[in-house]
């Protein structure tokens, strides 16, 4: 196992500025309700350096600044990005696109790597039902972010479409107008409760791997909480904290991660709550080629590619 994770997921906030009826942490079906906190600029400063220490050359390291909410919100988000940047770290990240305009839209289009807007509607109304807004926003800010990319390669700029009961029937128009506009379209299934995506009676595939996630990726929360990845977003998950001075890679050498590990090695999912019910560990397939591009698919995503 790597010493250091290579992909690092880090929360600038909890608040966000959206209600998405299907979010599980701000959604208004949902009890879970969040406190707006808003990571400590110290606090990520000290992942950033850890990770840049580690990192052995542009590319292999991804900083992925997101988790519970929406991370433009942070005051300091262009500069968390710009820090990044610097170290050499590559960042991806996931909006609602509703921020994208000044500062904020001048740090993603000449920081970021790659930038997954949420959008899940062709149509306003749908927009609207499903993510509680006016859809204006959100798709002025992409339209923005990708008049501001120009030509250049970077950042790719990917459309996001969770699927759902409102949206059914605007996944094809989705796909045309974003293929044609944008570098990919991501679309995926909606998280069930206990944490499997897709169809629900469908059973893990037997034997269950252990998760891959576990020997390569991690989550530092808000408060510095680490989890060992995207899907594990409550403090309850963590298995060690930042908090007292302790090192990334001392959290993720640590007793936590190696007690989950050694579950996963032996089979022994049931033991763990969080990864008992999951099936985010599956990762993509082979990708088939379709013209100009390429789709990858996993048990939950459907990830549409445009090739140069
Ligand atoms: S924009 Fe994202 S974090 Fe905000 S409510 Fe919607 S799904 Fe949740
Ligand atoms: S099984 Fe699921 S919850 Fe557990 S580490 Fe893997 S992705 Fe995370």
């Amino acid at each position: 196992m790597s010493p250091f994770p290579a992909t690092i997921f880090i929360e600038p906030t909890t608040a966000c500025n959206l209600r998405c009826r299907m979010c599980p942490c701000h959604g208004a079906e949902k009890s879970v309700s969040l406190p707006p906190r808003f990571m400590d600029m110290a606090l990520y400063m000290r992942v950033l350096d850890e990770a840049a220490a580690h990192n052995s050359g542009l590319g292999e390291m991804s900083i992925n600044p997101q988790l519970r909410g929406e991370p433009l919100l942070h005051p300091e988000f262009p500069a968390m990005l710009r820090e990044a940047r610097l170290r050499g770290l590559r960042t991806t990240l996931s909006t609602n696109g509703t921020l994208l305009r000044g500062k904020a839209l001048d740090a993603v289009a000449e920081y970021a790597d790659y930038v997954f807007v949420s959008l899940d509607a062709v149509r306003p109304e749908t927009y609207r039902s499903i993510r509680g807004a006016d859809c204006r926003a959100a798709f002025d800010g992409i339209e923005a972010l990708l008049e501001r990319r120009g030509r250049k390669t970077t950042p790719a700029v990917y459309a996001a479409f969770v699927k759902l009961e409102e949206n059914a029937g605007e996944r094809e128009e989705f796909l045309d107008r974003w293929l044609a506009r944008a570098d990919g379209v991501l679309v995926y299934q909606e998280r069930l409760p206990r944490g499997w995506y897709g169809d629900p009676n469908v059973p893990p595939p037997s034997p269950r791997p252990p998760c891959p996630h576990l020997q390569g990726s991690c989550a530092v929360l808000v408060g510095g909480e680490v989890t060992p990845c995207c899907f594990a977003v409550s403090e309850s998950d963590a298995l060690g904290t930042l908090g007292g001075g302790a090192t990334l890679e001392e959290v993720y050498g640590g007793e936590g991660f190696a007690r989950l590990r050694a579950l996963h090695d032996a089979g022994r999912f049931s033991e763990s709550a969080l990864c008992a019910e999951c099936n985010a560990y599956e990762s993509y397939g082979p990708p088939v080629s379709i013209p100009g591009g390429l789709v990858l698919t996993n048990a939950f995503t459907t990830f549409f590619l445009k090739t140069p």
